[in-house]
């Protein structure tokens, strides 16, 4: 038996690297186990011809504070960029347009009338609608969990989950709005459902009471780094003294199999996704296998396509586009990402990135691309990036199904989980939940 702690880390995308992190800053040195030989997950930045480009995420919510926290820990506070909030436009298309989202929506909740009134995204009787959810009190069964769509619906009518809802979820999370748990994907609209009854009320009341704590209210609603967020994990790196790259095949109590190899671990932080998680612990406990195997995950891709500016006859005067269901034929969203944040590309060049279902046709995308924007030019260079059942779904119900995960592995003190697959989608979320795991390790004491 080894004398201190010798905790196990299984992934090194940003759930891992986080635990991985926390737990060496506590004087705890885990080994990290990755089978890419790459860290990072689904974070990975490319630089081509000048242009940062990201296969994966390219930001994350400036709300959450858990990103910003261990960026400036780690000294990098001084390559924090924003998103360039002044020139946020979003279109979506819509009968062979692209209609700017309207002024003052938060997501699909209206907090300014005439942006709303004067826009042809949304016919009459959604906007009187609109107008009137003002007015809705909290009925019998506010808050409570039902599909993303059914709870638009509710309050804003079928027109606001096809042009809004759906559009924004499936470019965000690969979702279906249909399937999306109002109380896990949007939690904070049904406590506000809960509360006020009306969203609108809600959310301007939230904006006030932001604005009366003095925090800045109009702070930039993302942030990135200016290298990529390739940069956190380069920067996190030098804290990973062991890793190791290989498949974890199976963990149990007091020790893991890695490529057919018992190993001794005092803990086990499973840093995978949840269907991965299901398999490598279907020894020890069955009903917690049978739970995490129930997350579902979408597949998505990711399609950057480079131009010489000159080449591309298009003002790119927003953030970029989103393609609701209704209207889609293999493209799901595109950023224009040198309009979205500074520092990405040069005036050289412009950058499209598309966002797909994986295994859809990049000649397709790129059709539909120039279609929807209305040029035609020969990208200069192409960068796809597939991601298999890389994003989880809370589905309806999701919240019980983690409660009961929960609960089963506190009885198995030696086990940790962190990742998409629980409590928070993006990258905030997960660095949170890998600390949480490095945080009960060293309080563990062995
Ligand atoms: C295309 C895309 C765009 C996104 N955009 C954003 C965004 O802009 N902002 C945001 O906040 N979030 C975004 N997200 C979500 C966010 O990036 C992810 O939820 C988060 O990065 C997941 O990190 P993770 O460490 O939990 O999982 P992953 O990054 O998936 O890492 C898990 C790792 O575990 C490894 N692994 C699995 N099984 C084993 C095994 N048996 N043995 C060893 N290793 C194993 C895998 O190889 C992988 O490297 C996006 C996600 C995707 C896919």
């Amino acid at each position: 038996m080894s004398s201190g702690p010798n905790p196990f880390v299984i992934g090194g995308g940003i759930s891992g690297l986080s635990a991985t992190y926390y737990l060496e800053r506590s004087g705890i040195t885990a080994t990290l186990v990755e089978r890419a030989p790459r860290l990072g997950g689904v974070i990975t930045t490319e630089v081509v011809e000048g242009c940062v480009i990201e296969g994966g995420p390219d930001s994350f919510l400036a709300a959450k504070p858990w990103a910003m926290d261990l960026i400036r820990e780690l000294g990098l506070d001084t390559d924090v960029i924003a998103s360039n909030d002044d020139r946020r436009v979003t279109y979506i298309w819509k009968g062979g347009r692209l209609v700017p989202l309207p002024d003052g929506l938060m997501m699909m909740v209206p907090t300014k009338i005439m942006p709303v009134a004067v826009s042809s995204l949304l016919g009459w009787g959604t906007k009187i609608k609109m107008g009137l959810e003002y007015f809705h009190k909290p009925g019998e069964g506010a808050g409570r969990d039902r599909s993303v769509a059914d709870f638009v619906a509710e309050h804003y009518g079928q027109e606001a989950v096809d042009y809004l809802a759906e559009p924004l979820l499936a470019g965000v999370y690969g979702g279906d709005p249909s399937r999306l748990s109002i109380v896990s994907t949007l939690p904070r609209f049904a406590e506000m459902e809960q509360r006020f009854g009306s969203l609108t009320r809600g959310v301007l009341a939230a904006r006030r009471q932001t604005n009366s704590n003095g925090s800045p209210g109009g702070g930039a609603l993302f942030k990135t780094l200016k290298g990529g967020l390739g940069q956190l994990v380069d920067a996190i790196r030098p804290f990973v003294k062991q890793v190791r790259t290989a498949n974890v095949e199976a963990v149990e109590r007091g020790r893991i199999r890695v490529d057919g190899q018992w190993a001794d671990a005092s803990h086990v932080v499973l840093a995978c996704p949840a269907h991965e998680a299901a398999r490598l612990v279907s020894g020890v406990d069955a009903r917690l296998a049978e739970l995490l195997a129930g997350v579902e995950y979408a597949s998505s891709m990711t399609v950057a396509f480079g131009y010489r500016r000159q080449n591309l006859h298009h003002p790119l005067n927003g953030f970029g586009f989103l393609v609701p269901k209704r209207e889609r034929n293999a493209l799901v969203a595109c950023t224009w990402v040198g309009t979205k944040f500074p520092f990405r590309v040069p005036d050289s060049h412009a950058v499209l990135r598309c966002f797909a279902q994986d295994g859809a046709d990049v000649d397709e995308l790129r059709r539909d691309l120039e279609r929807i924007m209305g040029f035609k030019a020969e990208p200069a260079f192409t960068r796809v990036s597939r991601w298999p059942r890389s994003m989880a779904q809370y589905t309806v119900g999701h919240a019980q199904r983690v409660e009961e995960i929960k609960t089963r592995v506190a009885r198995h003190p030696w086990l940790h989980l962190a990742g998409n697959a629980y409590e928070g989608i993006g990258i905030p979320d997960c660095i949170r939940m890998g600390r949480d795991a490095a945080a009960k390790i060293a309080k563990s004491g062995q």
